[in-house]
């Protein structure tokens, strides 16, 4: 048996655990530099706000209902969502989390048999140590607990948990097919037009029909809704094969001066993350354009790829290696914007001993590392950094309503009043 736990509008219901006065009014969340609408509590859903909108064109709706515009916190959405997942996995060790907002749970090794009764007492733990409402769904595959959970979120008076019954027909009815985890906007079209519309429908189909006018992951999907596991909790993330750093201006730059100091930030991001899951990168590319949708400006796309080595993950050799990699493939005359660092060829581990580095120099960056990770850790990310990443501040994001980052800056913290 299956546990799928899902925040409900997550990054509304983190702008709300602090500020309180939230609850029940219309919030939206920005993306980077404030641009297009990426979350929304479920009054702003029933207003009409839709994924994506682009905030400069929902003003008057925004003004018309008081809704709540935030800024992206992801300081205090990925904090809130280390607390949920830790709450969660002191019900079970067989956790996996498959999104910042969302984890499987695989419960057979509960002691309490009574899942529905144990997921009740879960949710209201997490709704009392973390302030954040879940939904969750029990099924005997993960796509019957992700259909359960679909249903829960869909029929609040059943306070936030559902599990898959004995005789499912009746909620198979009630969730849809473009609903169903693994069915896609494309195919849910294609379902509709040969009369199926529910998860009901699709559970009557023949698999090997489906196989033949879908593909496999369509059968496996229809398998799972009949309780056939094909989807096993995936506990171990597959290590990643590569990494990118990359983000567009708030405005458009022209100096190499504001896009060398973008490159260095994004290496300097990439480096950190490296260190953190323990890899080192054989290759770098670098590269900076102008806008792709910007046809009266001139246009130009620059990018150059060299080979790290030693591997590495020490952040002033990758800073070093993207700058001088970017440099010759420079030019002025342009309204550049956007700018990344990819590096690729990850491995884990110790980089092998190299002719080009003395095992000294190796010592030190190691340790210059360990205490930059350590400082910007316990201080705040950027406590430390290496001048090339500037002064210019050409990578400070557009951020004009971010709430305080409560539970990761000391000089953030809520205050209470005495
Ligand atoms: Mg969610």
């Amino acid at each position: 048996m299956y546990a799928l736990a899902d925040c409900n509008n997550f990054y509304a219901s983190c702008e709300r655990v602090f500020e309180p006065h939230l609850a029940r009014k219309p919030v939206v969340v920005l993306s980077n530099n404030d641009g297009c609408i990426i979350a929304r509590s479920q009054e702003a859903k029933d207003i009409g706000f839709k994924m994506g909108d682009p905030i400069f064109k929902c003003r008057d709706l925004v003004k018309q209902h008081n809704v709540i515009v935030r800024s992206s916190n992801f300081s205090l959405y990925g904090d809130m969502s280390r607390r949920v997942m830790q709450t969660i996995r002191l019900f079970s060790p067989d956790v996996e989390i498959y999104s910042i907002d969302e984890a499987f749970i695989k419960l057979d090794g509960l002691i309490d048999r009574n899942f529905e009764d144990e997921m009740r007492r879960m949710r209201a733990a997490v709704l009392q140590w973390t302030g954040i409402p879940i939904s969750i769904g029990i099924g005997k595959t993960k796509t019957l607990a992700k259909l359960a959970n679909h249903y829960a979120k869909k029929t609040p008076e059943i306070g936030g948990v559902a599990q898959i019954p004995k005789n499912a027909n009746e909620m198979l009815r009630a969730v849809e097919v473009g609903a169903i985890w693994g069915i896609g906007r494309q195919w849910s079209k294609k379902f509709r037009n040969i009369g199926v519309h529910t998860a009901f429908d699709l559970v009557q189909m023949e698999p090997a029909v489906i196989k033949k006018t879908f593909n496999i992951v369509a059968m496996k999907t229809v398998m799972e809704l009949r309780g056939c596991t094909y989807y096993r909790l995936e506990q171990t993330p597959e290590q990643r094969k590569t990494l990118l750093r990359s983000r567009s201006f708030a405005s458009p730059v022209t100096t190499w001066q504001e896009v060398s100091e973008a490159i260095a930030s994004h290496a300097t991001r990439a480096a950190e993350k490296l260190r953190n899951e323990e890899l080192v990168a054989s290759v770098l590319k670098v590269f900076f354009h102008t806008s792709l949708f910007n046809h009266r400006k001139p246009r130009h796309s620059a990018h150059a790829t060299i080979e790290l080595i030693p591997p590495t993950s020490t952040t002033h050799t990758i800073i070093k290696a993207a700058l001088a990699a970017a440099y010759p493939i420079w030019k002025e005359g342009f309204e550049y914007k956007r700018a990344g660092v990819y590096l690729l060829e990850l491995s884990k581990g110790q980089p092998q001993a190299s002719l080009f580095e003395s095992p000294e120099e190796k010592i030190r960056d190691k340790n210059i590392m360990s205490v930059l990770d350590a400082v910007n850790t316990n201080m705040g990310a950027g406590t430390l950094h290496f001048a090339a990443t500037g002064f210019t501040k050409v990578m400070q994001m557009r951020q004009l309503q971010r709430s305080p980052r409560y539970t990761t800056h000391w000089d953030e913290l809520p205050q209470v009043m005495s």
